[in-house]
């Protein structure tokens, strides 16, 4: 069994291509915390990640050099890259269409949000098939374990069965799964319910993501049974037997916190707080998209100046916007509302030496992000649904003297784990929001401290390492152990 070979399948293959000054081009494994954690397991099993190179590639080099690209990629990572190759149809209707505007709203309990086109449903069917061909041309029944990720790829396994091409196969949906309500209303969700019954093993990230995915099977497939004996649940069908567990994904704790010690950061970290000094600063590091709640957690930010005039002069809120899905029109108009919220306040609130809102719309590098989260005293993260939220764990990591406060949305995934050290609020509740701002500012250290002790013990304990190991625990070796109690 520890032979088993893995074979990651995800929307974008985990690399970075560049393309030098001198024309060429350069390739390197990504930074995220998926990579870090399935590299060295990727590596010892001798495995490979299929996934699309990105749009940047599309049509920018022959197919010699593209091998070649590869090719240089695989022995970078230490595991071989296949590429999925999409015509712009496919982009736009797969991509774009189908996961982005139908999916991920949906499945962010925003429905008004959803374009239900149908012609979305055609390609997003005909991209899953063609992502299952790759599968099938790559690995061997007896050989492979294959590990399929995200809300783009769900009629991966199911593509597979119809191919008549047996595997093994396992599915982690890093984004919250709707209640019934909500899910309901997709035009296609028997077909999307009994695709995810294709697979043997369905992952979550949280107890509420599990019980809505059993709910909406209760309902709307009453021929499968649910069943969950105290901490492992089962989806069985007519065929077959699923595992249904939660797996919370995380970080890499440690290379956080030493990094967040380095000199490097230090000095960062110096010239952030000589620039904004004797002042609390509390931080937001979102990428542009709707579902993470900036416009709100601007508008809670200003009643909080407006509600407990002390404040003013004495806190900064730093927020990061990282640019995202730009090309759509609607990432667009929230720019420039956040845009508008942020010159509104400021406008209203500055005084001579003081600035309330310093606004950043870019993407940091790894040392001024870690600064920022050793610089900043609270993190203030209200997403109004997140399938997990890294930021909120990255922020504890680099907390490394414990004085960091989390202000968090109880509708991020981070949430469940987090509770115990956290802030918890609503992020709809404006003043709810302001007046957690208020306490944070005010709390003493002593209580900052134990909260955040907390917090990083956890996350310290269940990181990503603990994530990849439960995860395929449980689906190659069917070591039911790995479910957390519920
Ligand atoms: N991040 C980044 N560049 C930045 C700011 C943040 O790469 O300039 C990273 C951050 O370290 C985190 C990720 O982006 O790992 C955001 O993950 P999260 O789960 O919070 O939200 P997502 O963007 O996946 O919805």
């Amino acid at each position: 069994m520890e032979t088993t070979r893995l074979t990651v399948v995800s929307n974008r293959l985990a690399i970075v291509v560049d393309r030098e000054q001198d024309g060429r081009w350069t390739i390197k494994p990504g930074s995220g915390g998926l990579v870090t954690a399935l590299g060295p397991v990727l590596r010892d099993r001798g495995g490979q990640w299929i996934g699309w190179l990105g749009s940047n590639l599309q049509g920018e080099l022959d197919e010699a050099a593209l091998r070649d690209l590869l090719a240089r990629g695989s022995r970078e990572t230490g595991y071989a890259l296949k590429p999925v190759e999409l015509d712009d149809e496919e982009i736009q209707k797969y991509y774009f269409g189908f996961s982005n505007e139908i999916l991920w709203p949906l499945f962010h309990d925003l429905p008004s949000r959803c374009n239900f086109d149908p012609a979305y449903w055609t390609v997003y069917e005909r991209v899953n098939a063609k992502f299952a061909r790759v599968v099938a041309q790559n690995t061997d029944e007896k050989e492979d374990y294959v590990w399929v990720h995200d809300y783009q790829l769900i009629l991966v396994a199911a593509h597979l069965k119809a191919m008549g091409v047996r595997r093994s196969t396992g599915f982690f949906l890093h984004i919250p799964f709707p209640p019934l309500d909500g899910f309901i209303r997709l035009p296609w969700r028997s077909q999307i319910l009994n695709a995810l019954l294709q697979y043997d093993l369905i992952g979550f990230q949280t107890v509420r993501d599990r019980r809505n995915f059993m709910d909406c099977v209760r309902m709307l497939l009453p021929q499968t049974r649910v069943v969950g004996h105290g901490h492992i649940a089962r989806c069985l069908t007519p065929e077959r037997e699923v595992l249904v567990g939660v797996f919370p994904i995380s970080i890499d704790f440690r290379q956080f916190a030493d990094t967040a010690a380095s000199q490097e950061v230090q000095d960062q970290a110096w010239i952030i707080h000589a620039n904004l000094p004797e002042r609390q600063l509390i931080l937001g590091v979102d990428r542009l998209d709707y579902t993470k709640g900036i416009p709100l957690r601007l508008q809670a930010f200003a009643n909080a100046l407006e509600r407990y005039p002390e404040l003013r002069g004495t806190i900064t809120l730093v927020q990061v916007v990282v640019p995202s899905r730009a090309e759509v029109p609607e990432y667009e108009t929230l720019k420039r509302e956040i845009e508008r919220l942020v010159g509104e306040i400021n406008g209203r609130f500055t005084e001579v030496g003081w600035t309330p809102i310093h606004y950043i719309y870019r993407s940091l590098s790894r040392v001024e992000l870690l600064a920022y989260y050793r610089t900043c005293e609270i993190a203030l993260i209200t997403p109004l649904k997140d399938g997990m939220n890294l930021v909120a764990k990255e922020f504890c990591a680099c907390s490394i003297e414990n004085n960091g406060v989390l202000i968090l949305s109880e509708f991020a995934g981070a949430a469940a784990q987090l509770h115990n050290g956290a802030l918890l609020v609503n992020p709809f509740d404006i003043r709810g929001v302001a007046d957690a701002i208020h306490r944070a500012c005010a709390m003493d250290t002593v209580s900052r401290q134990a909260r955040m002790e907390k917090m990083r013990r956890s996350i310290q304990k269940h990181n990503i390492f603990h994530w990849v190991n439960a995860f395929l625990r449980t689906g190659i070796h069917k070591d039911l152990n790995q479910f957390p109690r519920v």
